[in-house]
């Protein structure tokens, strides 16, 4: 196996005997013939659109099949060889299509002529052949941003399969991820041609983060600053992790009246702040931080757990029993809700013991979404221009292992009193039950939600530059991110797309890129790897 798509990968260059994730070899050539084999449907698909035809049941599965091979969905070798049946299926279907409407449909010799072995070890073995490393003739950098574009093509899948979920696609972003994945198998594509792919990739995550967002709001309303307690009531619960909005609805909708208390755990703490959400009265806190911690936090929680989409984590086998999974995550051996009805999760809630008693903990707050901070955006301004607030600081993206990551909390804890943090995604759990105080009634930490809500990041920022008419960049705004899946990678190409420079990147810089490519980063944007919260807060604010 050869997987280097997450930040975690091993020594900084790729997981070879088995990933730092859990992933094992098997799961990685089969995730490697998942995406070789949806190039072969996306061959068909562009030359589809060509014709006049785009197919909205390859347009949805597209994303299901992308989002299955994310860091940290789906382990079960078992659950590949029906994906992998279905790209077949539907490539043949809308090759038929194609070629009724005057299409090209011949493809000799490439993953659109793709036959799938008939078992398990047969699949496993065809996808040993085409993995990251097979291509050993193509140009390093192009390479290098051919898979960049497919890890960003990764991450548009996670957010355009949340949307589709609550109703919204867009021809654009489906027709962006067939031209993406297809275009590996041109080899005429110069570098500058993937340098404009890459580029396309940031522009097309925006919108789809936008339909995403109009998706969540439009659904169950603009979240609204919501005290969230971290302590627990006696009785039965359910934690619920992983990202998805409608999951939580149809959880909430089925546990009521059953005497169950519903917690959220990592990237569901932003539920809280929705109004459609939290208007369950059974919805009461969050428990636990961020995604690595769930070996122990899993491991102490009295009730079931349900996992509705990444990052799930080996589970223990103290806690084996208790756990579930529903939609595209998967682990072997742990119990799968496909049709969301979640009775097998709810009945093993009530068997288990359930909280104690009370627990009084902190509160955090959460909510602060792009309608919330520009309610306030005029006491926002007063505060700048009055220079209560110095700086702003965007604290974003994902959690992980490395000890590296102390750099964040430190980070916060070391910014000036006059300066706001903005945060998003799970990175935030290293810092977010700090009590930072407020500037004039402003928050000092402001949670804007999920990685999934990147584009109320955007949005806060295009309006600030625009009150005070000059450039983002020109903003006292820094952006400090963390990275570790490819919902990251999408949400860093669509800040490149809008041309935000300086951004401060950790705790590890992508082992996909190379040299050429991390040069030409810095000189047409001026990124760079964060160093201490000290020097960086020395060379941002002087
Ligand atoms: S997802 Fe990350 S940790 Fe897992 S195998 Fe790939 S590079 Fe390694
Ligand atoms: S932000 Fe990324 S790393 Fe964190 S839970 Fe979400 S998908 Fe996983």
């Amino acid at each position: 196996m050869f997987c280097y798509q997450c930040e975690q990968t091993a020594k900084g260059e790729g997981c070879t005997k088995i990933g730092v994730c859990g992933k094992q070899p098997e799961v990685a050539a089969l995730q490697d013939l998942v995406v070789y084999a949806m190039r072969g449907l996306s061959q068909v698909a562009v030359e589809g659109r060509k014709a006049g035809i785009s197919d909205p049941e390859v347009n949805a599965f597209t994303s299901e099949a992308m989002f299955s091979t994310l860091t940290n969905v789906d382990f079960d070798p078992e659950r590949f060889p029906p994906l992998l049946e279905k790209i077949v299926a539907l490539r043949e279907k809308l090759k038929a299509k194609v070629k009724a409407a005057g299409g090209k449909v011949d493809f000799p010799d490439g993953p659109a002529d793709l036959a799938l072995a008939d078992s398990l070890e047969g699949l496993t073995a065809q996808g040993e052949k085409v993995g990251i490393q097979a291509d050993t003739t193509t140009d390093r950098d192009i390479h290098a941003l051919v898979w960049t574009v497919t890890f960003g093509i990764k991450g548009i899948a996670a957010y355009a399969d949340h949307a589709r979920i609550l109703g919204k696609e867009d021809e654009a972003v489906y027709a962006f991820m067939h031209e993406g994945l297809a275009a590996a198998l041109n080899k005429d594509l110069t570098l500058n041609d993937w340098i404009g792919l890459t580029m396309k990739a940031g522009e097309i995550n925006l919108k789809t983060m936008e339909i995403l967002d109009a998706a969540n709001t439009e659904t169950y309303g603009h979240p609204v600053p919501t005290k969230v307690p971290l302590g627990h009531k006696k009785g039965k619960a359910i934690l619920v992790s992983g990202h998805d909005l409608k999951d939580m609805e149809l959880i909430l909708q089925q546990t009521e009246g059953k005497g169950i208390t519903i917690y959220t755990h990592g990237e569901m703490l932003p539920l809280h702040s929705y109004p459609e959400l939290k208007k369950y009265g059974h919805f009461y806190g969050h428990y636990g931080t961020a995604w690595q911690n769930q070996g122990k936090e899993f491991a102490e929680f009295p009730g079931a757990i349900i996992m509705t989409t990444n990052c799930i984590q080996k589970p223990k086998e103290s806690y084996q029993a208790n756990i579930f999974t529903t939609g595209l995550v998967g682990w072997p051996g742990v119990s799968h809700m496909a049709d969301k009805n979640f009775t097998p999760a709810i009945e093993r809630a009530l068997a288990l013991p359930g909280f104690a008693e009370d627990t009084n903990g902190k509160t955090v707050t959460v909510g602060f979404g792009r309608n919330t901070v520009m309610g306030v955006a005029g006491t926002v301004i007063e505060a700048v221009k009055s220079k209560a607030i110095r700086h702003f600081f965007l604290v974003a993206g994902c959690d992980g292992a490395k000890p590296g990551r102390n750099y964040y909390t430190e980070f916060v804890e070391k910014a000036p009193n006059d300066t706001v943090i903005l945060t998003l995604a799970c990175g935030k759990f290293r810092f977010f039950d700090k009590e930072l105080g407020d500037i004039g009634g402003i928050p000092r930490l402001l949670d804007v939600g999920q990685c999934n809500d990147a584009y109320s990041a955007v949005q806060i920022a295009v309006a600030l530059a625009k009150a005070f008419n000059i450039e983002v960049n020109e903003l006292p705004l820094s952006m400090i991110l963390s990275w570790y899946e490819q919902k990251a990678v999408a949400i860093l190409l669509t800040l490149l797309y809008l041309g935000i420079k300086n951004i401060r990147l950790g705790p590890s810089l992508p082992a996909f890129v190379t040299p050429n490519v991390l040069d030409f980063l810095v000189k047409n944007f001026n990124i760079m790897p964060i160093t201490t919260p000290e020097e960086d807060l020395k060379a941002i604010l002087g």
